[in-house]
């Protein structure tokens, strides 16, 4: 799915315009990194075939939006989301990736904090 056939399927693109750029940077190193603009929310395993579905808009998006009303990232969603439908997702989003914060005192404690291998 490109994103002529987004559009063509009524799909919104999410309007909040830092959550647009942060997806858009995320994408544009992506591209620099691995030679194609994979999905941030993915990780490329390096199997060509495998990873151009994770080229956005993803293989998974059209179904995604059918079953949830956005795409994983959130970045694409169903034609009546409104404003506050895009919030809510967003922090569906969030919560999946935040961490718990391990305040000591003024310290932030990152010692048990997963690490990315990038
Ligand atoms: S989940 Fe959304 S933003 Fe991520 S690749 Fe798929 S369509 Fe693009």
């Amino acid at each position: 799915m490109n994103i002529i056939l987004c559009k063509r399927e009524g799909f919104l693109v999410n309007p909040h315009p830092m959550y647009l750029t942060n997806l858009k940077i995320w994408i544009a190193e992506n591209q620099e990194r691995y030679g194609t603009r994979i999905c941030p929310c993915f990780e490329a395993t390096g199997d060509a075939k495998t990873d151009r579905k994770l080229i956005c808009p993803c293989s998974f998006a059209k179904d995604d939006i059918a079953r949830t009303g956005t795409c994983h990232c959130k970045l694409f969603a169903r034609g009546d989301f409104t404003d506050d439908d895009f919030v809510k997702a967003e922090k569906e989003l969030m919560r999946e990736y935040r961490n718990t914060l391990n305040l000591k005192g003024n310290i932030l404690d990152t010692r048990a904090v997963p690490k990315s291998d990038n």
